[in-house]
């Protein structure tokens, strides 16, 4: 299950429209389609790991990237003062749904904690 390809292939390669708000060449980022916040978005490596399970010495410069992604951005809104959330699901009980990983980025509200 967790090594088939999911949706989000399918938005890397622009099969599937999403609202893209940045993409280098490592990284893609779009709104999620289900916001939790006034800002939600997701980023996502170019590349499929499918949980931070796989996250390895060969590919662990991709989730530095979404970070890095993610600072950018926020400062590209205007966000980076105010503040905001980037949270990633693993597995079950991490609440995770889509088994490519993700970077969720949350912003524009006062976000509680702990998260549910
Ligand atoms: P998670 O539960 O951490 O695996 O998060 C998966 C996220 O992907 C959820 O917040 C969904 O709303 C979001 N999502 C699923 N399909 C799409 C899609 N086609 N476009 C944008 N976001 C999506």
């Amino acid at each position: 299950m967790t090594n088939d390809t999911t949706i989000f292939d399918k938005i890397i390669s622009k099969e599937i429209p999403a609202v893209i708000v940045f993409e280098d060449e490592f990284v893609l980022g779009f709104k999620d389609i289900n916001p939790q916040a006034p800002i939600h978005v997701l980023f996502i490596p170019k590349v499929r790991i499918a949980t931070l399970n796989d996250v390895n010495e060969g590919n662990v410069d991709y989730v530095a990237k979404l970070h890095l992604a993610a600072g950018k951005y926020a400062k590209e809104i205007g966000e980076h003062e105010n503040g905001y959330r980037v949270v990633m699901n693993c597995n079950a009980n991490g609440g995770q749904t889509v088994f490519h990983i993700h970077m969720h980025f949350l912003a524009g509200r006062q976000l509680t904690w702990p998260p549910g």
